[in-house]
């Protein structure tokens, strides 16, 4: 068998891609099913992946595959590429740096990009108090070393996160996160000192924020107590957990409990952070100032980064040499954030994931109003979902979200799932795709759910 496949015609990426559905093969066609078929042989099962085809180009709203199919892009590769694809500033950027040198080690020689950086996240992130930032290569990581920063600041060791949450898959991480399959199942055992607590989800719950919060925190004093708790970790709108969005004066009651009582809220703002809910960061929506703020995923256009950023004097409670890693805040990764970042604040795209937002719950609610099958829709900005329901019972409905997602990428049309009962879908496109093709795909959504 040969090891290398070539495509005879290989597109570049970015925004120049002819931006359209183009279906010329079956999914996956005679590529791609070659490709997948080496991934099966050499990739263990345990990592998977959502949509059959091979990627070789993507930009704006499309990702083109290895038999030349163009698929509708409503993920952004777990909202990471926020920018787009391949965005010519960050490939100018990456070029150049590239070029220059590839790496030090930040710990044995700095050097500037790393402290622009985090320069630049000290500036945008919530507050106007004295921070600092720390970078990392993923979100499994800043989380690990928020919750490490925050212990070494309290002197303090539990951790309280929130049920359906999801702050990754390292053993400290799949401690914090709820869902058991696929994330933790057969993997302990787990990092101690980690509790549970309710949170505020009010498709389900009914609750309003203030109540919600008062629950959670009556577990928490009697469970855990104050005095041993280091911190509170909860994503403002969760992710993975279904993109719920806490009702209203539940993280703001929570960020007045942990102030009260020395404790450290981290908002983990991996998923949301970056224009991605219509502003630079979700906490913003709430009106809330974390302590410390994880951020990943869209920071650096798909180059590996992540962030802590805080309050100076939390931040600076660990040692020297307490903090780092071989890798943390890569020059090339750094490169590619300054150019993504450069891109958020002056390109409008926090004003581009409202628009995409408004229009995304327009027809999301359109197709709720026709078909009880929609139980709920929610999110902000270009993170937006719908809960799959039985519309007598309410029961969430995981058969029909996984048939109508299956059926969408049948037809070229890339949609994640997500959600604790495996009910929902969500909407994440690049901020870089357009009206028409955002449109197209989910003419596609609801067809797929009409047939079905
Ligand atoms: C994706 C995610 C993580 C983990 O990030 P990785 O880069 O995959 O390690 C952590 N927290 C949240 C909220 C996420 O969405």
């Amino acid at each position: 068998m040969s090891t290398t496949t070539t495509t005879p015609t290989t597109p570049l990426g970015g925004p120049g891609l002819p931006q359209e559905r183009r279906i010329v093969t079956a999914i996956p066609g005679p590529r791609s099913a070659e490709l997948l078929a080496r991934k099966a042989a050499a990739v263990p099962s345990g990592v998977g992946h959502t949509v059959p085809v091979h990627a070789v180009a993507a930009g704006g709203g499309v990702v083109v595959d290895a038999d030349g199919n163009s698929l509708i892009d409503l993920g952004a590769g777990i909202a990471v590429t926020s920018v787009g694809n391949a965005h010519p500033a960050v490939v100018a950027a990456v070029q150049a740096q590239v070029a220059q040198f590839t790496h030090t080690c930040f710990m044995i020689s700095p050097y500037e990009s790393y402290v622009a950086v985090a320069e630049a996240l000290n500036r945008l992130t919530p507050g106007d108090h004295e921070k600092k930032t720390a970078l990392f290569n993923s979100g499994a990581e800043a989380v690990e070393n928020a919750v490490k920063i925050a212990r070494k600041a309290t002197g303090r060791q539990a951790v309280v996160a929130f049920d359906h949450g999801y702050h990754g898959r390292t053993n400290l991480t799949m401690a914090l996160t709820a869902k058991s399959m696929p994330y933790k199942s057969g993997f302990g055992p787990f990092a101690p000192e980690i509790y549970r607590a309710p949170l505020s989800y009010p498709f389900r719950d009914g609750l309003s924020g203030p109540d919600a919060a008062a629950r959670a925190i009556s577990l928490i004093e009697k469970q855990i107590g104050a005095d041993n708790l280091a911190a509170v970790i909860i994503e403002p709108i969760q992710g993975e957990g279904g993109f719920i969005v806490p009702a209203d004066g539940f993280l703001s009651a929570l960020v007045d409990w942990c102030r009260e009582n020395g404790v450290v809220f981290i908002a983990d703002e991996v998923q949301t952070g970056f224009a991605r809910t219509g502003a630079m960061f979700a906490s913003e929506h709430f009106g809330i100032v974390p302590d410390l703020i994880t951020t990943a995923k869209g920071i650096a256009a798909g180059l590996p980064l992540a962030a802590v950023t805080g309050r100076a004097e939390i931040m600076d409670a660990s040692h020297p040499g307490g903090l780092g890693g071989t890798y943390g805040g890569n020059p090339i990764a750094c490169a590619a954030a300054l150019a993504a970042i450069d891109a958020f604040e002056n390109e409008g795209l926090i004003e581009r994931a409202q628009q995409l937002g408004a229009r995304l719950t327009r027809r999301l609610n359109d197709l709720r109003d026709a078909d009880p099958r929609v139980g709920d829709v929610r999110g902000r900005g270009a993170m937006v979902a719908a809960e799959f329901v039985d519309p007598e019972t309410g029961a969430p409905d995981a058969a029909l979200t996984a048939a109508v997602a299956k059926a969408c990428i049948a037809e070229g049309v890339i949609v994640l799932t997500c959600g604790t009962y495996g009910n929902v879908i969500r909407f994440l496109p690049p901020l870089a795709i357009g009206d028409e093709l955002l449109d197209e795909g989910l003419d596609v959504v609801a067809a797929a759910l009409g047939r079905l």
